[in-house]
């Protein structure tokens, strides 16, 4: 019921040829497969590479996402982009509340709700990031911290783009470090059900029905080649947030086919 999603982040890199020279090269390896039925692929690349790639992209199958948006349509807010901005260069999706933005920019549950909520009126499909640090797992409040994100951060009524959770142990992205398989899954499993109580566990009938269960959960944290087959195998485990290794077309596509 709920289509594997491989998402890339390349975050702050890529120019014009490196970052069409990786989309191309996604897009021949899909054409060559004759697709993955089972499976949806995404990159999200800086801003001003949206409409490169897209481009690159075009017909292939994979989609599109921004790596943020402001919650607001249109203004005086330099150097930010709106949801509408995005979903006008080819979007489907945006990363929202990723550990980088919650840390380095202090952005707020709240904002993050906002800007789902934003994402959402564009017709774009949130992929909200939630995920606690090192300390807080080892305090052992990890399931509460995660809860008040997920509460905190969802908007309050999902339009028909629906929504994606990634969960994203902080200390586990860009480290090299991935959580357990046993960990993972009980994270997974608290967010699925805080997702069902809130939005309902269907599956009910028509578009839109039981979202609870319907909305797919990413694994984001060092996930590379190696890792994926086992990370992708717990239960709850709809995909993965791939950082790093989206840079390189042959572990994305090792990913995406794992
Ligand atoms: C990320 O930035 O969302 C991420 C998961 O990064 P990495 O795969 O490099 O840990």
């Amino acid at each position: 019921m709920r289509r594997r999603l491989i998402a890339g982040n390349w975050k702050m890199n890529g120019l014009r040829g490196s970052g069409t020279a990786l989309a191309s090269e996604l897009a021949a390896r899909l054409e060559t497969a004759g697709g993955l039925p089972a499976t949806e692929m995404v990159v999200c690349p800086p801003a001003q590479l949206l409409l490169a790639v897209g481009a690159a992209l075009e017909g292939s199958g994979i989609g599109l996402g921004g790596q943020d948006c402001h919650a607001e349509t249109s203004g005086a807010f330099t150097g930010d982009i709106s949801a509408g901005m995005l979903a006008d260069a080819g979007c489907g999706y945006v990363i929202l509340g990723h550990s980088e933005r919650r840390a380095g920019h202090g952005e707020s549950d709240a904002e993050v709700k906002a800007k789902a909520e934003a994402a959402l009126g564009a017709g774009l499909t949130p992929i909200v990031c939630v995920g606690e640090t090192e300390a807080e797992r080892q305090a052992g409040s990890y399931l509460g911290v995660i809860e008040g994100q997920v509460q905190g951060s969802l908007p309050e009524a999902l339009g028909e783009a629906g929504l994606v959770l990634a969960y994203e142990p902080v200390w586990a992205i860009g480290t090299g470090l991935t959580a357990k398989p046993a960990d993972v899954a009980e994270v997974h499993d608290h967010i699925r059900g805080l997702l069902t109580a809130r939005l309902g566990a269907g599956p009910g009938a028509g578009r839109g029905a039981g979202r609870g269960a319907a909305v797919r959960i990413l694994y984001g944290g060092s996930v590379k080649p190696e890792n994926a087959g086992e990370l992708l195998s717990v239960p709850n485990v709809d995909g993965a947030l791939v950082g790093g290794a989206s840079l390189k077309a042959g572990d994305f596509w090792a990913i995406a086919t794992t």
